[in-house]
């Protein structure tokens, strides 16, 4: 079982003929609300790489239909608790030239507790995986229980709070950042990515593919991107890390869970949208043979 750690958020998207002002009041040209976060993107991609999911989050009383499109996607939640503050919600401002200015409310996605978090991890063990990202709250005492278990943790370090990525680094089988996470995380430790103290590092490179280093052993794998014509990047690191996790807990080698992961990401960044439009393992395959 992978166990995702992870905020579920309700994505509001305005479309607006120019980002407002401070104290200006303008009229969106379209709004669209959809299944958004982190932590709901990744288990949706997880679920569509064909992986067995459990979703460890909370939503409040607004939340329901968030749920209902997890469930919809293949993900258990069992262990979505519910909070008594407001959904976690992002108000997105695009635009005509396609830039944005972002609000994120994380609300219920923080009322998590310890407690809930180590009961659902409580059958866990050797064999399962977790993964989590910045958006929630008890990130530190889940990776550490979850080690403690026998788990393969995975941590994707985003958004990057160098605190918050200090704090739960020492805990990681597996830890996945960007490229501009990377070199604040290299920036932060005063040292290169072979200083950290965690053994597998996986540096999403955009549309350059991606690099894994066993810092362990010195060792590099590096898989090139695939050529493709990107449209909308949102949710392509969520789909990477979702298809590896996916791959690695299906037991394919490293370099394979990485095409996997790649061809998943590439084939995301031609469509326009986020969770919804992650695509399945069927489409992933077809597009890599
Ligand atoms: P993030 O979305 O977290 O910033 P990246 O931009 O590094 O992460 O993208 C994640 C992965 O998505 C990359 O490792 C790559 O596999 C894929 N990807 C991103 N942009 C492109 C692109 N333009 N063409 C092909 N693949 C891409």
């Amino acid at each position: 079982m992978i166990y995702n750690l992870g905020s579920i958020n309700a994505d509001h998207v305005y479309r607006l003929a120019h980002l407002p002002a401070p104290g200006e009041t303008l009229a969106a040209q379209t709004y669209a609300v959809g299944l958004g976060g982190k932590g709901a993107n990744q288990s949706v991609a997880i679920a569509r790489a064909g992986g067995s999911v459990r979703h460890i989050g909370a939503i409040g009383p607004d939340g329901r239909w968030m749920v209902d499109r997890l469930a919809a996607a293949g993900v258990d939640c069992s262990a979505v608790a519910d909070a008594d503050a407001a959904s976690g919600h992002a108000i997105i401002n695009v635009d005509d030239a396609g830039e944005n200015a972002i609000v994120i409310y994380p609300g219920a996605n923080r009322a998590l507790g310890a407690d809930h978090v180590r009961q659902a991890l409580a059958q866990a063990g050797a064999g399962d995986t977790l993964i989590l990202q910045n958006e929630t709250a008890c990130q530190v005492e889940a990776a550490r229980f979850a080690q403690e278990q026998g788990l393969f943790v995975v941590y994707s370090a985003a958004p990057f709070e160098a605190e918050a990525v200090r704090a739960v680094l020492p805990y990681l089988s597996l830890l996945i950042v960007n490229e501009v996470e990377a070199a604040q995380l290299c920036s932060e430790m005063n040292g290169t990515l072979a200083d950290l103290p965690v053994e597998n590092v996986l540096v999403t490179l955009g549309a350059k593919g991606a690099a894994w280093y066993d810092t362990a052993r010195g060792h590099e794998i590096r898989v090139a991107g695939f050529p493709v014509k990107a449209v909308d990047t949102t949710g392509a690191g969520d789909t990477y890390a979702g298809y590896l996790v996916a791959a690695l807990a299906e037991g394919l080698a490293v370099k394979e869970a990485m095409r996997l992961a790649g061809a998943a990401a590439a084939i995301k960044v031609t469509r326009p949208g986020t969770a919804d439009v992650i695509p399945t393992r069927v489409e992933v395959d077809d597009f890599l043979a």
